[in-house]
């Protein structure tokens, strides 16, 4: 929808049939501008989506909490209250691709198999597998490739090297439920349908989004190796151990039942050097993941389209043809802006005290603007809180050599660890780790 508000009308090849079950249901202020910026708010409320006004964290023992509201800057920069969605993903995309389409977009379903590469590089389209089994060449001038953690042209070898970053070790496990008991608020920290995070203690965490009226999305997230010691199926570790990650969640499920199947997910971080060249663009979780826990995912991927489809549009119309990366300033771009919400990720599981200090003292309104996802340098970052979490983190950020920026340094980071991450590894892509984890192999793969 991005690219067509350029004058720009795509193929969007996509290998599922929709509607299909996907994670990333909670949306930040500024996901929820970009969808009103596309002209979808009568649609989002004619669906029905909840309407999130904040993320309220609960502490270790479910009494202490802090609250984060939704927020929005006018064109002077003034912060006020704003609302945003939580969707349930099968519908919501159902909606983004039905309404891609009405504006015209060409729907291809088929999976990309491979970057076709001209003479000097540059990348003009993919090979394609129809579901028939066939496969075709289809020719284009640029590739976006929004494949999410399939990272297809990284499979490819297009970009540069994938590394694993510091969250490599966790996995989450998710359903829909329920009878789970919401807030009773409409509006403001009280509002019923708010993200609730609670957490436990370093690393481990849940997530409670409603996702319509009567179904809640609950996701819990913890090191991988607490799972694999119980030999306990997913479902029979995610019954009992919501149940005992915080006493204020608890009290929530007495009368819960799952609706949907458990699924479950490596929680890994890792990011894609060099994801723009000649003739393509990764977006998204194709280049880049990090921790999913304040609900950056969605943001990240359709701000970064945003941010890309106009420098596509120049790109067509000839600029930067004789350039070795066309987007090489879009690349550092969107670094910058993930590099300034993984330090505060960062800052929140390394110091969680000085962290809600922060956010309730010296830096309110900064934080509020980073978990509303503006997080770019036309956003004025890195802001001062941006620059003390970096600070308090011993860590600095260097964007002078071309290849050499925003190395994965997450606070777990140990470069001995951070071994290139293989193509041909056993399990890298989510499905495979759903058929692992389905057919039972799971306990025996090393992530
Ligand atoms: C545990 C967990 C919790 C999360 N919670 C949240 C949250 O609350 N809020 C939030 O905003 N984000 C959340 N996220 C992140 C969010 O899910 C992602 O960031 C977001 O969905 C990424 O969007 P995307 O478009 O990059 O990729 P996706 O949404 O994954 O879309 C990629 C699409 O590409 C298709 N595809 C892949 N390979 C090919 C191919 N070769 N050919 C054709 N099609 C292909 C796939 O079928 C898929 O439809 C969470 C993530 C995790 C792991």
């Amino acid at each position: 929808m991005c690219l067509i508000r350029e004058g720009i009308k795509p193929i969007i090849l996509e290998q599922e049939a929709f509607p299909r079950f996907h994670i990333g249901e909670s949306m930040t202020g500024e996901a929820g501008q970009l969808l009103r910026r596309l002209g979808l708010e009568k649609l989002m409320l004619k669906k029905q989506h909840p309407v999130k006004h904040g993320v309220k964290v609960f502490g270790t023992g479910g009494v202490n909490s802090w609250f984060v509201p939704v927020s929005a800057r006018d064109a002077d920069w003034r912060l006020s209250a704003g609302t945003t969605w939580q969707v349930r993903r099968s519908e919501f995309d159902v909606m983004m691709l039905k309404e891609a389409e009405k504006r015209g977009a060409t729907l291809l379903r088929g999976t990309a198999t491979k970057a076709l590469r001209a003479n000097d590089g540059a990348v003009r389209g993919v090979t394609v597998r129809w579901p028939d089994g066939k496969s075709e060449d289809i020719e284009g001038e640029v590739v976006l490739d929004c494949s999410g953690m399939a990272t297809f042209l990284a499979n490819q070898r297009v970009t540069g090297p994938k590394y694993v970053g510091s969250y490599d070790k966790q996995i989450a496990f998710f359903a829909h439920v329920t009878g789970a008991v919401r807030n009773d608020g409409a509006s403001g920290e009280k509002a019923k349908d708010n993200t609730l995070i609670f957490y436990q203690k370093k690393f481990h965490w849940a997530w409670f989004i409603p996702i319509d009226k009567e179904v809640v999305s609950l996701g819990l997230v913890l090191p991988r190796a607490n799972f694999l010691e119980t030999k306990q199926t997913p479902e029979e570790f995610f019954r009992t151990t919501i149940l005992e990650i915080n006493p204020n969640l608890r009290r929530r499920l007495a009368d819960m039942k799952l609706v949907e199947k458990v699924h479950v997910i490596p929680n890994y971080s890792y990011q894609v050097r060099r994801f723009c060249g000649k003739g393509f663009i990764c977006i998204g979780d194709a280049h880049r993941f990090i921790d999913p826990i304040f609900s950056f995912g969605l943001s990240a991927t359709m701000r970064e389209a945003e941010f890309a489809a106009p420098l596509v549009r120049k790109y067509l119309e000839g600029e930067g043809r004789d350039k070795s990366n066309p987007f090489a300033e879009h690349q550092v771009f969107c670094e910058k802006g993930i590099d300034n919400l993984e330090d505060m990720v960062d800052l929140f599981w390394e110091q969680p005290f000085v962290f809600a200090t922060f956010l309730y003292h010296r830096y309110r309104d900064e934080l509020i603007d980073a978990f509303a996802g503006r997080v770019y340098e036309t956003e004025r970052q890195p802001s001062p809180a941006i620059q003390k979490c970096r600070k308090l983190l011993k860590r600095t950020r260097d964007y002078d050599h071309e290849d050499d920026y925003s190395m994965p340094i997450g606070s777990r980071f140990h470069p001995e660890r951070a071994a290139l991450w293989e193509p041909n590894s056993p399990i890298s892509t989510t499905e495979e780790w759903m058929v692992a984890q389905s057919t039972g192999k799971l306990a025996d793969q090393s992530f």
